[in-house]
């Protein structure tokens, strides 16, 4: 087993500074000691490839350039901005933290690590990544490439989901900052360990040669790279089905806004069914058929607990109900649903129907 202790020692020191040499650069979320918008990076990467977040990233900026004008916004004005990118909770959370950093802190972004956690969707690594690049705070991280770095070098077996490893990698986390000098460069540490599992120690065929750690490395000295970290048993996806309604009366199309919680929450969505009898039962209430509806191609979306088959149908009327007059939120005229917080499959599904909007950049899956 390697010496940890002299392993310790270098560790973060070395990271660091290649970090300064070889690490990631001009990301348009560095280079700013700004909280908020540093907590938006890190919620936004927690999910998202750094070449997609960007775009959003700016676009976001722009139109809530503090935590004060995201605060006082309007749930739909945020979703819209963030639809697209997937696992909508975390735009929830952030507009929801960002009211908690108004009425709380009175828009003062809290400097340590335990009072950031507080604030919803922020977990102990992120509120450290924060702290230490805002505040530069001497925060040791644990991210999905830090777990990857910390079990190769170290050689920890054992599943990192098991919340016995998780507690084992942090003790090595905290042990690797405590061991490093005084004048450690915090921001060049973190985003070094960040970058090395993001660019060199990845998930598949690491490359140990540009390795700053390759002297010390347990799993590159006993070539067992891909045996850390254990991989998780993972059950078979689940899936289920669906019938969706894309009903059309005069310009505008019929959509629910979806509840907060569960998926796509806070975004319009077509109504969906169980089953081809409560989408009949449906159109019947509409006035129309089943017989007179147009099936569309069928699609799939993966979430992260299951995947949806999706049949969608198209169905137009020549009148809406009274219940529904053509002037309620849900009739959406289809010139704005390009500016409509829709899930991107659902955009895409538009795209492909209606002329007026732009497909959305694809993205892999989505979750509540
Ligand atoms: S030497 Fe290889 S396996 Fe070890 S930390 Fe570096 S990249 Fe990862």
């Amino acid at each position: 087993m390697l010496n940890r202790q002299s392993a310790f020692a270098t560790f973060a020191r070395r990271i660091a500074r290649w970090q300064r040499k070889a690490g990631r650069h001009g990301m348009p979320w560095q280079g700013t000691r700004d909280p908020y918008r540093i907590w938006l990076s890190e919620i936004m990467l927690q999910q998202t490839q750094v070449a997609t977040a960007a775009g959003y990233y700016q676009r976001f900026l722009q139109r809530f350039p503090n935590v004060n004008t995201l605060a006082d916004a309007s749930m739909d004005d945020v979703m819209r901005h963030w639809a697209g990118l997937g696992y909508y909770a975390r735009a929830r959370n952030l507009h929801q933290g960002a009211r908690t950093v108004m009425a709380r802190w009175h828009g003062e972004f809290p400097r340590d690590a335990a009072t950031i956690a507080q604030l919803p969707g922020i977990g102990r690594s992120t509120a450290a990544a924060i702290a230490a690049f805002a505040f530069g705070a001497r925060e040791p991280i644990l991210d999905g490439n830090v777990k990857r770095i910390l079990t190769r070098h170290f050689g920890i077996e054992g599943d990192p989901g098991r919340s016995a490893v998780t507690r084992c990698l942090w003790t090595l986390a905290e042990q690797t900052l405590a061991a490093a000098p005084a004048n450690l460069d915090i921001t060049a540490y973190t985003q070094g360990l960040m970058d090395l599992g993001a660019t060199v120690c990845t998930r598949r065929r690491p490359r140990c040669d540009a390795c700053p750690l390759k002297s010390s490395c347990y799993a590159r000295l006993a070539a067992r790279q891909e045996d850390f970290p254990a991989r998780t048993a993972r059950a078979a996806r689940p899936e289920r089905n669906c019938q969706m309604l894309i009903l059309r009366c005069e310009d505008c199309v019929f959509l629910q806004r979806r509840p907060a919680a569960g998926i796509w929450g806070g975004l319009w969505c077509p109504p969906q069914y169980d089953d081809r009898a409560g989408l009949a039962a449906a159109l019947d209430d509409w006035g129309t058929t089943l017989s007179d509806a147009r099936q569309l191609p069928p699609f799939h979306h993966d979430f992260t607990h299951f995947r949806l088959h999706v049949e969608p149908w198209l169905a137009t009327i020549a009148d809406h109900r009274p219940a529904e007059p053509i002037s309620a939120p849900n009739w959406i005229a289809t010139t704005e649903l390009r500016t409509t917080a829709l899930p991107a499959p659902i955009k895409k599904l538009f795209a492909a129907l209606f002329r007026d909007i732009n497909p959305p950049a694809a993205d892999s899956a989505e979750y509540s």
